[in-house]
């Protein structure tokens, strides 16, 4: 059965964050180093760290979002993409980022893939954000990548397919424990190799269009 391939965004398709570019960019009055600490130690979910930093800003989503388009991808992505397709293999974006944002930047390179993530919008002269892809069953995450990977994996038929996870960081742990494979890169290396979950590093697309999990030759 062909595996179904779950990707983060920030950090891992592009080359930055675009949560802590906003933040460090336009963020008035606020720690929001602290704040994003917070949510990397696992103290502050989302929802709340999101809510304080936007609460902040004064900078129109408008040109917010002409400044983060120009963040670049990570090195192989449109081959991985290309990869993706002609081995019919689905790829899924799920970022616990802005959906407006991550729109953006990939329209700029043309790639129109499925995508899960946190909405985030203007309201009056402020900034706002929903989170449609919460789950009750985890405190931390705006857009919970466990509760999609459950979803996704049985869906459809009866018999769960396999789940490729690709990410970064602290986002991708809930999910990472449940994924039948792991890419990993920037810190979530060392976040499995804390949790005990298996992982393979990988330094750009590239090695991953090179790695069997991938190849176009696996059964269908
Ligand atoms: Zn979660």
């Amino acid at each position: 059965m062909r595996p179904l391939v779950l990707c983060d965004f920030d950090g891992t398709i592009i080359t930055r964050d675009s949560c802590v570019e906003l933040s460090s960019l336009w963020a008035r009055g606020i720690d929001w180093e602290a704040l994003e600490e917070e949510w990397q130690m696992g103290t502050r979910s989302t929802a709340e760290v999101a809510r304080r930093i936007l609460d902040s800003v004064e900078t129109p989503l408008s040109v917010i979002l002409d400044h983060l388009q120009t963040i670049p991808l990570r090195s192989g992505f449109p081959e991985f993409v290309a990869h993706c397709a002609s081995a019919k293999i689905p790829l899924l974006v799920v970022s616990d980022g802005y959906e407006v944002i991550i729109r953006r930047i990939l329209a700029a390179g043309r790639f129109d893939l499925p995508l899960y993530a946190n909405i985030l919008y203007q309201d009056g002269p402020r900034l706002a954000a929903d989170f449609p892809h919460a789950s009750p069953r985890c405190t931390r995450c705006g857009c919970c990548k466990k509760t999609i990977l459950e979803r996704l994996r049985h869906n459809p038929g009866p018999h769960p397919r396999p789940v490729i996870l690709i990410g970064d960081g602290r986002s991708d742990t809930c999910a990472a424990a449940l994924a039948d494979t792991v890419f990993a890169c920037g810190r979530l290396p060392q976040l499995c190799q804390e949790a005990g979950i298996s992982y393979t590093g990988f330094s750009d697309f590239f090695d991953l269009i090179r790695h069997p999990a991938f190849s176009k030759t696996r059964s269908a």
